[in-house]
This record gives C-alpha cells, sequence and structure tokens, in this order.
C-alpha cells in the first residue's frame, strides 16, 4: 500500500487525504498543535463551492452563520463603498476551529491517521527526491518514510524551506509577499452594531493595507494588517490603531473575547513549481491564496482535490513528472484568474493614502472592482481607467506600467504551460511565470 505523509493539518491537505485514504491510501497527517488546539480563534469567510469541487460533504446550517454587509472606506474617511450584498447560504462565516474539526472528522471517517503534537524539522532528501520526514514530540526525533510527502504545512513550511535547492521549488516566500495582520474580538459594551456590520477602512491609519471592524451584538471582530513590504507590523501600531478605532466606536472594550494573534498570509500569486520527485504543496505553502485579501481556506481545499485526483491517477512513482499534472491543472482552472490580483497588489504597495483617497474620490475604485468576491471582474477595465483617466497620479504612472508589465504576457504564458512535463520546457515556462 502507498504511504503518504501530508505535513501539517492544512485545509488542502486534509482534503487530499480524505479521498487518498477514501482509495486504499495509507495516509498518515503530521500536525504540531494538539488536536484541540487547532484552528484561528476566529471566524473566516469561505464558500460552498469549497465543498461542492473538493467532495467534501457540505457543512450543516448549525456549523456556520450567514455573510455579512460590508462597506469600504478610503483613508480620510471622505468616500464609503457599499458592497452589493447577496444573502444566501453559498457564501458564509465558519469558525476555523468548527471548520478544521469538521475536515479532521471527515479524515478520521476515511481512515486517515494523526500524529498531533508532532513538530516537523525538515524533509528527508536524496538526490532531489523526498524520501520522508523527519519529526520530533518534543523528546524523540523520528524519522517516517513516505512514497509521497504533501506539503500543508502553511506559509512557513519546514518541509519547502528545507528543500534541496536543486528540487526547483521556491524555499521561501519574500516578505514583500506577506500580509502581517492581528486580529482579536473585543466585548461589545453597548451592543450597538454598525451598518453594516463589516467596515473595511483601506490604508487606515495612513498604513499601506487594511483594517476591519465587524460588529456583533457581543463583540466586535478587529483586524489591523499591514503590507509586508511596508515592514512588519508592530505591537504599537496595533496599539494605536485600536485606540483609534475605540475613538470612533465607544463601544470596543479593553475586554479581549477571542484570538488576540499576530499571524501572516501570504499574498502573492501561485508558486513557480510546486512540486518535485516525491513532494507536492498545497495551500497557503503553496501561495494559493487570493493575493489581495489572503482567502487561501476555499483554494487550499480545491487544490487538495486535484492533487488527490492527480495522485490517484498516476503509476504510483510520484515522480514531478507525474504530479505536474496537479499543478498544470491547479494553474488553469484557478490559479491563473488570479495574477492579475497578485499584479494589482504589487501595485497598491506603491501608493499612499492620499492616492486611495484619489481613486476613491474620482471613483475609479468602485464597488464592482472591490468585490474580490466576485472574481474581480473589472479589474483589467480598472487598470485601464487608471493608466488612461488619471493624469494628476502621473507620478503612478511607472509604477502602474512597472507593476502591470507582465501582464501582456498572461495568455502566452497560460498557453505555453506544458500540459505534459518536460524538463526544459518547464523551467522556460517557470520563468516566464516568475516575469509576470
Ligand atoms: C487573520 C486571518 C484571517 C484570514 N481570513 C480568511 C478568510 O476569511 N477566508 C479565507 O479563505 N482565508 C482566510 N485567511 C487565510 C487562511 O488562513 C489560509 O489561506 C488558509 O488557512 C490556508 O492555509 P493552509 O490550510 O494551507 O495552512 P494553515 O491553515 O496555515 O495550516 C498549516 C498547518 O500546518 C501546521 N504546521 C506548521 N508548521 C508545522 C510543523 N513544523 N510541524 C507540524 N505541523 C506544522 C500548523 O500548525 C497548521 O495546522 C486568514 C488568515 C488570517 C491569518
Amino acid at each position: 500500500m502507498k504511504k503518504i505523509l501530508v505535513a501539517g493539518a492544512g485545509h488542502g491537505g486534509l482534503t487530499a487525504a480524505v479521498h487518498l485514504s477514501k482509495n486504499g491510501y495509507d495516509v498518515t497527517v503530521i500536525e504540531a498543535k494538539e488536536k484541540n488546539d487547532l484552528g484561528h480563534d476566529w471566524h473566516d469567510s469561505m464558500n460552498m463551492s469549497a465543498f461542492d469541487m473538493s467532495g467534501i460533504p457540505r457543512p450543516t446550517k448549525e456549523m456556520y452563520i450567514a455573510s455579512k454587509a460590508q462597506s469600504f472606506r478610503n483613508p480620510a474617511g471622505t468616500v464609503r463603498i457599499d458592497l452589493p450584498f447577496i444573502n444566501n447560504d453559498e457564501g458564509f462565516y465558519i469558525d476555523r476551529k468548527v471548520l478544521i474539526a469538521y475536515l479532521i472528522e471527515c479524515a478520521e471517517a476515511a481512515g486517515v491517521k494523526f500524529l498531533f503534537s508532532h513538530k516537523i524539522l525538515a524533509p528527508i532528501t536524496k538526490n532531489n527526491k523526498v524520501l520522508g520526514l523527519k519529526i520530533t514530540d518534543g523528546k524523540f526525533e523520528t524519522k517516517l518514510e513516505a512514497d509521497l510527502v504533501i506539503d500543508a504545512a502553511g506559509l512557513n513550511s519546514p518541509v519547502r524551506k528545507n528543500l534541496p535547492i536543486s528540487c526547483g521549488v521556491q524555499r521561501t516566500i519574500e516578505q514583500r509577499d506577506v500580509y502581517h495582520v492581528f486580529r482579536a474580538y473585543y466585548k461589545n459594551t453597548t451592543g450597538e452594531v454598525t451598518n453594516p456590520p463589516v467596515t473595511i477602512n483601506m490604508f487606515h491609519m495612513n498604513r499601506p493595507g487594511i483594517d476591519w471592524t465587524i460588529t456583533e451584538e457581543d463583540f466586535v471582530d478587529v483586524l489591523i494588517g499591514k503590507f509586508g513590504s511596508a515592514g512588519v507590523l508592530t505591537e504599537k501600531e496595533v496599539e494605536e490603531t485600536l485606540k483609534k478605532f475605540r475613538q470612533d466606536y465607544p463601544f470596543i472594550s479593553e475586554e479581549t473575547v477571542r484570538g488576540g494573534q499576530f499571524a501572516d498570509i501570504p499574498l502573492t500569486k501561485m508558486l513557480p513549481m510546486l512540486v518535485c520527485d516525491g513532494y507536492a504543496a498545497v495551500g497557503d505553502s503553496a501561495g494559493m491564496t487570493i493575493p489581495l485579501n489572503g482567502s487561501g481556506i476555499v483554494l487550499s481545499m480545491k487544490a487538495g482535490r486535484l492533487l488527490a485526483d492527480t495522485v490517484l491517477k498516476t503509476k504510483g512513482s510520484y515522480s514531478k513528472k507525474e504530479l505536474w499534472s496537479y499543478q498544470y491543472e491547479y494553474f488553469q482552472r484557478l490559479g491563473k484568474e488570479l495574477i492579475l490580483i497578485s499584479t494589482l497588489k504589487n501595485f497598491f504597495t506603491y501608493v499612499d493614502a492620499k492616492q486611495v483617497d484619489l481613486l476613491t474620490e474620482r471613483e475609479i475604485l468602485t464597488a464592482d472592482n472591490l468585490n474580490i468576491y466576485n472574481g474581480f471582474p473589472l479589474t483589467a477595465e480598472l487598470v485601464g481607467k487608471m493608466l488612461g483617466t488619471v493624469p494628476h497620479l502621473m507620478n503612478l504612472i511607472p509604477h502602474l506600467l512597472g507593476s502591470f508589465k507582465g501582464y501582456p504576457l498572461l495568455p502566452l504564458v497560460s498557453k505555453a504551460m506544458p500540459k505534459e512535463y518536460d524538463e526544459e520546457r518547464v523551467k522556460a515556462w517557470a520563468k516566464l511565470y516568475s516575469k509576470l
């Protein structure tokens, strides 16, 4: 029986584990945390398409709560942009602990084994092939062998970071492609709820990135964020922002109800190589988020299913040649759509709060192009508008051109991607892709 190790109980790894175990593979998930400690201490937005495509049964109604209406505010507070709100069960908020517990329950029911409270130290490799994982329970180190390692260990995966350079997988995700956040729920002292409940503040406190408040009768969910291009989010910045939020919303108390952690999210397009011999990355480890807001749950789960489908079709050597079809399918079906968003994010790292004010006041940034859950249907038009109609933003033109210079290559990159693995053609493709 083929042995598969899943590094980290990430969403995509768990999804792949369910399908592989159901199909007779010997699958073990190695997770650093205790079972009860898994999942962030807050709710996240996602949608049913993740379950439908991944083949995991939809969660029951009591497991999630309804989506909420959102509005964006510009840095000066002069413009409020309300996003269209559709209240149905397709999009929802789910407690991350509930979601992870559910995915683990599905995996256990499918026969997946778990080693909780075991930290992965590094992959075991020989001649560019991943042969297993070196792990520890805090006292003893153990070597586990596998036919395939699925890397679902997130942004700072110790597996990806320690692959031999010659494997061709990017080992680190650059600081400028990381979003630093702090998130906590504070007690709502009066029960007042804003209308709409979700307020997303662009370049709040002149800091590149977004902050949000989501008001509920019992608590206020506060997220404070900063693009990595502007440095690491500091405790002082968090304190100052909380102070400002408490001036604007006096009902936000000092009492933390949940969360209160700093965390990092990759904001990048898919990494150029997701596979090598005996190895495949999925989820945050592979750069699979929406590169402007960091939503990665849906993409991770869908990718987990694509990976499992590829593994099921292979002859069992799990060479990069066999696993390439997973990367091909992910890119063609999901990843390529996100490239424009990634370049837009790169552009936003050059913009300052005053320029965001101009872009909103002149209605260049509107509800249509801020609604990333609609897949940014107007992003290309947005770029055109910025380039063509804003002479007062002249100093941004070089950055716009710089950020989007690779954009015309997109159809070419998509077409040039070899469907079957061929070392030279894949290398040439990855080089072209990296230019986007
Ligand atoms: C504040 C915040 C808000 C977010 N909001 C949303 C949202 O609303 N919607 C959305 O879709 N996404 C959201 N995201 C992004 C989302 O969390 C990720 O994109 C998503 O979790 C996919 O990541 P993953 O499953 O690949 O890995 P992760 O969720 O990072 O899981 C990796 C797992 O690997 C384990 N691990 C790591 N290192 C080791 C090791 N050495 N040994 C063993 N195990 C290890 C970790 O403990 C963890 O369980 C948010 C993220 C943050 C931080």
